[in-house]
């Protein structure tokens, strides 16, 4: 494994930066990377550390040449294409700066408070591919529709994916407009056509390719974790009702593609070596993986300890002041398959990735009732809504609510590192459901008419 354990994950290292100490998400042992613009100013590389963004740009003079110029660029792609020694080497010299006392004076000028930042999408992200691999998610879901064979067949023998939408990947903080589409037949067959009444959340962690391959070159499972960069919190949006009436034969669409938000940082594989774990021994009785898919190295090392966390604050909740609830607290340990497993299957047939391609996990749930990473299961389809501080219901996201994703790596004697997702509040989509609903059914009523 290229991520190895070094003194930039020293417990005892200290920033001079003082925000840094002890900081839930940033302290100097995690500097992840974004894309950010000070006040008034064009987006540049940045490094968080604490309350503040250091200019990777600026600074660049201080830190070792990036062949390819990426420092200088307003998108992490170009980093994102370097082997990994080129960032453990861009990580190391960014952790001595910024706790070695004696480059404070140079450094100190290029730091920014990150609140006074405008963030920014941290790569280009030419596709994005959504994976399955949360058991407990699949094992729930499966359960509402086939209680007996909860798992297709499948499962055990491919990361399930689809390939998802990447024109609509928002950085969590901004607003989501609740989708208008079809969803399943009235009594006298026809399609209601109406804002989303089933708006859910999904709980996933992102996983940012760095190096790609070539076209008909397949990533060896051996070699995928060189083509891993890092993570991000992702939330895959989804209008369950929606998605139940378009997704046979050919997977979700509609449901899905309007709007995907991520953190805003990738924390890297290198600041994640410390939180790399085995992954969890298969049951008794599944299928040993085809060999494409089997590294004894991935097993022993290619799972995350992350532990994520959901809340949700309601418009009525924030009004009487009351705190975000937390829906969930769930675990990265959950991925039935590792990321290398993604990567490999992704690429198996030949297909390439890009620097910058961005592959989410699928919803990841444990196996208990306090760790579910979306309202499909924690209401059981709605049919459970569940109680929130203040006393409304909730089976489905409404209008005003805000979904917070949180996400820490933790091992013991390690500082642990966030991954700092913050809050995206649903909208409505100007489309009231009634009367105008109306209005709406006739159009649609219209069109199938044509259609016919
Ligand atoms: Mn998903």
């Amino acid at each position: 494994m290229t991520t190895m354990i070094d003194e930039t994950h020293d417990p005892a290292r200290a920033s001079w930066v003082q925000s840094a100490q002890g900081h839930p998400d940033f302290p100097i042992q995690n500097l992840p990377f974004g894309i950010f613009s000070p006040q008034g100013q064009d987006p540049r590389p940045g490094a968080a550390i604490g309350d503040s963004i250091v200019d990777l740009r600026a600074i660049a003079p201080l830190l070792p040449a990036m062949p390819n110029g990426a420092l200088a660029s307003p998108a992490l792609n170009d980093l994102l294409a370097l082997p990994a020694e080129h960032r453990r080497t861009l990580r190391q010299a960014l952790s001595t700066l910024l706790s070695d006392p004696r480059h404070e004076a140079a450094v100190r000028a290029h730091l920014h408070e990150a609140d006074q930042c405008r963030l920014h999408l941290p790569a280009r992200i030419g596709d994005y591919t959504d994976f399955y691999v949360g058991i407990h998610h699949a094992m729930n879901i499966g359960r509402l529709f086939r209680p007996d064979t909860p798992l297709l067949p499948n499962y055990k023998w491919i990361p399930i994916g689809y390939h998802g939408r990447a024109s609509s990947i928002r950085l969590s903080g901004q607003p989501v407009v609740r989708p208008v589409g079809q969803r399943a037949p009235l009594e006298d067959g026809m399609p209601l056509f109406e804002p989303t009444a089933r708006m859910d959340f999904e709980l996933e962690l992102g996983v940012w390719i760095g190096t790609g391959n070539r076209l008909a070159a397949p990533v060896a499972i051996g070699d995928a974790h060189r083509h891993i960069a890092g993570i991000s919190l992702l939330n895959d949006w989804s209008a369950r009702d929606f998605q139940a009436w378009e997704y046979q034969p050919l997977g979700p669409f509609l449901s899905k593609n309007f709007q995907t938000t991520i953190s805003p940082w990738i924390v890297t594989m290198e600041a994640l070596a410390p939180f790399r774990v085995a992954q969890a021994a298969r049951r008794e009785g599944d299928p040993c993986p085809l060999p494409y898919l089997w590294d004894e190295n991935d097993q022993a090392n290619g799972a995350f300890a992350i532990e994520l966390e959901v809340t949700l604050s309601s418009r009525a909740m924030r009004e009487r002041g009351l705190g975000p609830h937390r829906l969930s607290l769930s675990d990265a340990r959950a991925m039935y398959w590792t990321a290398a497993q993604m990567v490999a299957h992704h690429t198996v047939n030949g297909c390439n990735l890009n620097p910058g391609d961005l592959l989410g996990t699928g919803t990841l749930s444990t196996d208990e009732p306090s760790g579910l990473g979306s309202l499909m299961e924690i209401t059981r389809g709605g049919k459970a809504p569940i109680t929130l501080p203040g006393g409304e219901e909730r089976s489905f996201l409404i209008d005003g609510d805000e979904i917070a994703f949180g996400g820490k790596a933790r091992a013991d004697g390690r500082s642990a590192s966030g991954l700092a997702g913050r809050k995206s509040s649903l909208r409505d989509s100007g489309l009231k459901r009634t009367p105008d609903t109306v209005a709406l059914s006739s159009t649609s009523a219209d069109w199938s008419g044509q259609a016919r």
